[in-house]
């Protein structure tokens, strides 16, 4: 048995989430939601659902904040002050806000040191987004004709936006969201994943602190209704989601119905590429790695299609079935454990179902492909999966499995490499393991995706990040980021005599 975690919650001192609405903890009118950890299935806490009036509440204080409240019309130098001081409090609070994620979703303290799961990480993409908020800039353009008036352009605050965020990395994904909408100005309701909220009631209290009434909200419960109340609000001008793709189909008609602007962080079934000439070992680690340490292939950007050269293959297949060995499952606030469970029950039945169907289909089980047994059983634990012999068409290389199950599947020439790659609906990440430059360099002109490594996979805050066809649209991260919480105005600005 897993040992209960809620003593941890206890040492926290939190007390059950309320929402924020204009500066104010209330309670929700929609009833509660029961958190189960999925390390151990025990009930850790309840949160507040929204109802209607809720989300209304909420928008309506992002609307006065936005048309009326200080924070569009600040100046550069106390918007960069307050993002600041954000990142200072993210750092001084990394510990707690890392074990909350912990009681959230069950990601092992023991991974927050990975860079992109880190507090340093949100502290970071806070940094970085002060930095953009005093380069927000318009142009200056020559009359087209030779007439008589200036083409200036302004770049304003959006207004209000309506953020949705999965559970798998509360923390970073709200740092995505929120850090650029209030660098460029905009005011936010924002809804965490009901299976990932303490950790974003905390940040956003801590933030609360430091900007005005109204500036950030946080609603939660359940997709439907409160999500879907926040996303069809008429008084929302922008949408940002991250999450599923079925989802992101509901939040873009959400958009067409509102004329809303959009921008979707959505599914993968990302690809590794990996040569013969590469380091196979180090390929087979860190792929095998990605997909069954920390937060166990619950990763967009996760690389679970293993596009091996045939002859590198039974290298490669040792190495993912060693790594597979050394994962360690349990309590999360053990240091020793490597790997969260699934995040519910539904997730587990949907990924053993996958697991079965790709045997079904005449891939071949190398290690894995049950639920963990014994101690572990009260929580949602599936054996590191690998597959080998997997073609592109099964299943379990086409449909985004969000666990972890590596699927190998063999190549032999180039030009093979790159059709299986792109053969997918998704275009979300790939990394390119060879050593030969020019065909690094070809892979990444070639691979139809936003983000493609060489060698290895590292997000950065200031690096864009999204996708490519059904993996969404917008980037987060760097300039475009910061431009997609804007609007751009043209202004025509007549000379006139005193002007010349
Ligand atoms: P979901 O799409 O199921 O949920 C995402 C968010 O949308 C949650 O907050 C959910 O609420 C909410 N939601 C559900 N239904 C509605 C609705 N009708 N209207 C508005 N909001 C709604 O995704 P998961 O939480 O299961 O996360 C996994 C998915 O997220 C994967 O596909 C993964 O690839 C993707 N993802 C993408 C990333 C990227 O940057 N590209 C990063 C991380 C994850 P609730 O959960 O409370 O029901």
């Amino acid at each position: 048995m897993v040992a209960s975690i809620k003593p941890h919650r206890d040492e926290l001192g939190l007390g059950d989430g309320r929402m924020l609405i204009d500066g104010q903890w209330t309670e929700g009118a929609g009833g509660t939601w029961s958190h189960r950890h999925p390390a151990t299935g025990e009930q850790v806490a309840s949160f507040p659902v929204a109802g209607p009036a809720d989300v209304d509440s909420a928008v309506r204080a992002a609307r006065r904040a936005f048309d009326e409240g200080p924070w569009p019309r600040a100046r550069a130098s106390e918007r960069i002050k307050a993002l600041r001081k954000v990142a200072d409090l993210v750092r001084e609070h990394a510990d707690e806000l890392l074990r909350l994620q912990a009681l959230d979703n069950s990601v092992p303290l023991s991974f927050g040191e990975i860079y992109v799961m880190s507090a340093n990480f949100v502290a970071d993409v806070f940094d970085h987004h002060a930095g953009w908020v005093d380069k927000i800039a318009g142009e200056t353009l020559p009359p087209y004709q030779g007439g008589d008036h200036m083409v200036l352009t302004l770049r304003e605050p959006v207004g209000v936006v309506g953020a949705v965020i999965p559970w798998n990395a509360p923390l970073s994904l709200f740092a995505q969201k929120v850090a650029p909408a209030l660098a460029a100005g905009c005011t936010v309701v924002l809804k965490p994943s009901e299976y990932a909220t303490f950790a974003v009631l905390r940040l956003a209290e801590l933030i609360a602190g430091v900007v005005p009434d109204g500036v950030l909200n946080v609603i939660t419960g359940p997709g439907d209704p409160a999500g879907q109340a926040l996303i069809s609000h008429p008084m929302v001008d922008k949408l940002s989601f991250t999450g599923s793709r079925a989802v992101g189909q509901k939040v873009m008609t959400a958009a067409a119905a509102g004329c809303k602007r959009v921008s979707l962080e959505l599914g993968g079934k990302s690809p590794a590429v990996v040569f013969q000439d590469a380091d196979v070992g180090t390929a087979a680690a860190v792929t095998m790695g990605t997909v069954t340490l920390g937060l166990s292939g619950q990763v967009c950007a996760a690389q679970t299609r293993a596009l091996v050269q045939r002859d590198a293959v039974e290298e490669f297949l040792a190495t993912a079935e060693m790594i597979g060995t050394m994962v360690s499952y349990g309590n999360p606030f053990d240091p020793e454990v490597t790997s969260a469970p699934l995040i519910n029950t539904r997730q587990l039945d949907r990924v053993l179902g996958l697991i079965v169907r790709g045997q079904e289909e005449g891939a071949r089980l190398v290690c894995g492909g049950s639920r963990a047994e014994g101690d572990l059983a009260a929580g949602n634990f599936v054996a590191p999966t690998l597959f080998a012999d997997v073609s592109n068409d099964m299943s379990i290389a086409r449909e985004e499995i969000f666990g972890p199950v590596l699927s190998v599947i063999p190549f032999d020439e180039e030009n093979e490499a790159i059709a299986l790659a792109n053969d997918t609906d998704y275009g979300l990440a790939a990394t390119v393991w060879t050593q030969d430059v020019k065909r690094a360099m070809r892979l990444t002109r070639a691979i139809k995706a936003g983000t493609v490594g060489v060698n290895g996979y590292q997000l950065e805050p200031n690096s864009p990040f999204g996708g490519y066809r059904q993996s969404g649209m917008g980037r987060e991260g760097g300039r475009a980021a910061v431009e997609a919480y804007t609007e751009l105005k043209t202004v025509l600005l007549p000379f006139t005599d005193e002007m010349m």
